[in-house]
């Protein structure tokens, strides 16, 4: 064999398979096809699989043994499913993030083009003719003569068919099968995502008047199919008349009306009502700020822009004419938003300028919603994709622009499966796509403020609110000062609060923990009420008169008697939102309050109705949790409350300042969007603590700069890079022994890489702040290097050393790399 064997090879990443890629001969046919991107059927062990052709390769392998290769089986797709930029990103996230790339794309694409192979059995000739026979009754149990009889009445069938056949079909089947009477065979499905077709009626010509006049409900049915213009859903008619479904009956039997099937896009609900939009005359700094990126949105290239414009300096609109100038130009837009109940605003805003050539993406999207929009996608309807992180997945082509909103925001961290953040994702898309992408916020990542100030990122800054309103004064009120009955709403906070209403204003109270009372501690002994399940403690919650673990869910009824000393009360300490609620309702009777955490947000709809009904100043006071401080314009509010601005310093984490800057920073920046001038009474008990002085003075810079220093003195991200490797177990000792295995692993690893010159350092392994996370004992190992690539090659060499472990495999072990939480 040559080594330049011109049989091409598909490098094939298996759906739901093995986690590494595999080679499969090309067969003649295909091989004029460009298959990269394509789903295709190979043949895995004894099954088939669904897989997609990752690369296809001509000289490279001819190592391998192409004679013990098979040859894939069917190509399923007619053009490649995954844009080129797409399918380069997912190798790049599989690698990057330490993840096989088959779960990359499981990923990205929707479940219903992940089908498996539908199940057939048909009957071959012999198996009729044998069965037609005489002897064909006898001696069967009536699950085997059913069986029997359904063949004989129709040849193909699917078991499913057969579930309602009495006992004894299943043995029976497997009898016929291997007489070789039936044969098996896979009927791979159209892997398309599924559609939806609705029913139109179609007049077709005019009834007499007579006829018409002698039935109301014949009247009633045609006003209506003329009203919208001779054709209507017949969904639509249902609802609207009675006897719909006689008159289309007889009226189709008479050649009047047709009934067609019409396919339908299924589209999201709108959040929000579309106002009318007009596009605004940019202020000076907005239009300054649209320039600087005018360039390379026109002759797209690769340039990453950090946004940084102060809380109602105006952001949207600049996303929308960047948006409008690249359309214009026959590309089309990513917009990432960190979640979609929360951003209507902004949803209604692009829905009025873009129409239906909109696409909008999210989680709480119905899988059938999913797939129409995933169409819509690649059809090439779309301009604009609006969406949370996994939008940064979607399959749009064309990429001319990428926008990520309140790029800071954390819940573009994704937690579970595949761990990767949307933010830097995007990043790396608007680099292989080679287009512009802009990161908006007015309290920037650190990672991306220093990116910005080093030159890496273009900075673009907005100092002021539009119209020249004035940002909100803020007011610090020592908390240590008071005690009692003071200790949720300060006088001072109470005052402002009389204040607003006098003068029909509108609050916002925030408080970033749920629940009625943080946990029960017992008076004698001081033990802690934990969840039995994870190491942490339970969180009362007076509406429901239980108390609840905020991680697991798992719930028991209010602590009486210490169950550790057995003599002392167990009490609540602590408050959380609910308590807000109530301290509010007791220091004034007449206000309404609306409340917004996950446990009174129970779906998307919810919070869009709760905010809904606070812009349309339904309520005086909006309670809750981070939730209420993302990004909203409420012109009406005029006082914002921080009830404890401590709460997010004291995890530990080196993040903590950073989270708590822009969690204060945010939720100011509510206050004041309208007319009046806002005002924001932030209470604490670290008056002097320097995160709480620089959101005071509403100066992130200044807070930037003291907290990067701290960074590079501890030598922290973004000075390093980190990865996390969480390993968890259902047993203690072995999930502690494995950490220690890993961690000689690691110590063994920089070792031998230290010598080729690179610098590494390896913490841990220690206990996760959450030891014990649903009956699982967690343990952190951290893997610091001063380069991304040192980062990558050690972290590769770990993992494959761990891989030969015995021990690794009583234990999962996750990689999350550029962590955001070390719980
Ligand atoms: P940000 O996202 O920067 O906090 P928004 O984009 O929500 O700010 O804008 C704040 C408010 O200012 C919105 O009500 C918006 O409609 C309004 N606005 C934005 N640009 C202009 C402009 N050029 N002229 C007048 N109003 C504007
Ligand atoms: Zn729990």
């Amino acid at each position: 064999m040559t080594p330049f064997d011109a049989n091409p090879l598909a490098l094939c990443a298996v759906l739901r398979g093995p986690a590494e890629c595999l080679h499969y001969r090309v067969p003649e046919s295909c091989r004029s096809l460009d298959l990269v991107g394509r789903r295709v059927v190979v043949p895995l062990g004894y099954r088939e699989a669904v897989a997609v052709v990752v690369a296809v390769e001509k000289n490279l392998s001819w190592h391998l043994k192409k004679d013990a290769l098979k040859d894939l089986r069917l190509v399923v797709d007619e053009a490649p499913l995954l844009p080129q930029d797409l399918m380069r990103l997912c190798q790049w996230m599989s690698r990057y993030y330490f993840q096989p790339l088959p779960s990359v794309l499981e990923a990205v694409l929707p479940s219903s083009l992940l089908a498996r192979p539908q199940k057939w059995y048909r009957l071959t000739e012999e198996g009729r003719q044998r069965l037609q026979g005489a002897a064909r009754l006898e001696g069967k149990n009536p699950g085997a003569q059913a069986l029997e009889a359904a063949f004989l009445a129709r040849e193909e069938r699917r078991p499913k068919d057969f579930e309602s056949l009495p006992k004894g079909w299943k043995a029976h089947l497997k009898r016929l099968e291997s007489l070789g009477w039936v044969v098996r065979h896979d009927v791979w499905p159209r892997l398309e995502p599924s559609t939806k077709t609705q029913k139109i009626v179609v007049l077709r010509s005019l009834l007499d008047e007579k006829r018409i006049s002698a039935s109301p409900h014949l009247r009633r049915f045609l006003t209506v199919l003329q009203d919208s213009g001779g054709t209507c859903s017949l969904s639509d008619l249902r609802r609207q008349v009675p006897q719909t479904s006689y008159w289309v009956r007889k009226l189709t039997a008479e050649g009047a009306v047709t009934v067609e099937e019409r396919e339908v896009l299924r589209e999201s609900p709108l959040a929000q009502d579309l106002e009318h939009h007009v596009a605004v005359a940019l202020t000076p700094e907005q239009q300054a700020a649209v320039n600087t990126m005018l360039g390379s949105v026109l002759s797209p290239s690769f340039q990453p822009f950090v946004l940084y414009g102060v809380t109602g300096s105006g952001k949207t609109e600049i996303y929308l004419q960047l948006a409008q100038k690249t359309v214009n130009q026959g590309r089309t837009v990513l917009v990432l938003v960190p979640e979609i109940a929360l951003s209507t605003q902004l949803e209604a805003q692009f829905r009025a300028r873009f129409g239906e050539a909109l696409a909008v993406w999210h989680s709480g999207l119905a899988s059938g919603v999913r797939d129409d929009q995933w169409k819509k996608i690649t059809s090439g309807r779309t301009s604009v994709v609006l969406g949370v992180r996994s939008a940064v997945l979607s399959p749009i082509r064309n990429l001319g622009l990428i926008v990520v909103d309140e790029e800071h925001d954390l819940t573009y961290k994704q937690e579970e499966r595949l761990r990767y953040h949307a933010r830097d994702v995007a990043v790396m898309r608007a680099r292989i796509a080679d287009v512009p992408v802009v990161l908006g916020s007015a309290t920037p990542s650190l990672q991306s403020f220093h990116h910005g100030s080093t030159g890496r990122y273009t900075l673009v800054t907005l100092r002021k609110r539009v119209e020249d309103r004035p940002l909100p004064h803020i007011h610090i009120v020592d908390m240590r000062r008071h005690r009692g009955p003071f200790r949720v709403l300060s006088p001072e906070l109470v005052q402002a609060l009389e204040e607003t209403f006098q003068d029909s204003g509108q609050a916002m109270l925030f408080l970033n923990r749920r629940g009625f009372a943080s946990f029960f501690l017992c008076r004698t002994c001081g033990a802690v009420r934990q969840c039995p399940h994870c190491a942490v403690s339970l969180t009362y919650h007076q509406s429901l008169e239980r108390v609840l673990c905020h991680y697991c869910g798992h719930e028991e009824a209010v602590p009486g008697v210490c169950s550790v000393c057995g003599k002392g009360l167990m009490v609540p300490f602590g408050f959380g939102t609910e308590r807000v609620e109530e301290e509010l309702h007791r220091a004034f009777p007449q206000i309404k309050t609306l409340r917004m955490d996950r446990d009174t947000m129970t779906c998307s709809s919810k919070v869009v109705q709760t905010l809904d009904a606070f812009r349309s100043r339904k309520a005086h006071v909006l309670v809750g949790t981070q939730m209420i401080t993302k990004g909203h314009d409420f012109p009406h509010v005029t006082l914002v409350g921080v009830i404890s601005a401590d709460t997010s310093l004291q995890i530990s984490d080196f993040r903590s300042g950073e989270t708590t800057a822009q969690l204060l920073m945010q939720v100011a920046g509510r206050a004041g969007r309208g007319d009046r001038p806002g005002r924001v009474v932030l209470q604490t008990y670290n008056p002097h603590h320097h995160v709480i002085q620089a959101a005071a003075a509403l100066d992130y810079d200044q807070f930037c700069e003291h907290e990067l220093a701290f960074r590079r003195a501890l030598q922290y991200p973004p000075f390093t890079r980190m990865a996390r490797v969480l390993v968890t177990g259902a047993h203690g000792d072995v999930t502690a022994h494995a950490a220690a295995v890993l961690g000689r692993i690691g110590r063994a690893v920089k070792v031998a890489l230290e010598t080729q010159g690179m610098a590494l350092a390896i913490l841990g392994p220690a206990p996760a702040p959450i030891q014990k996370l649903k009956k699982r004992y967690r343990y952190n190992l951290y893997v610091k290097a001063w380069k991304a690539e040192d980062l990558q090659a050690a972290m590769e060499k770990i993992l494959e050393h761990a891989a030969q472990e015995a021990i690794m495999s009583s234990v999962q072990v996750t990689v999350d790399r550029d962590p955001v939480s070390s719980l």
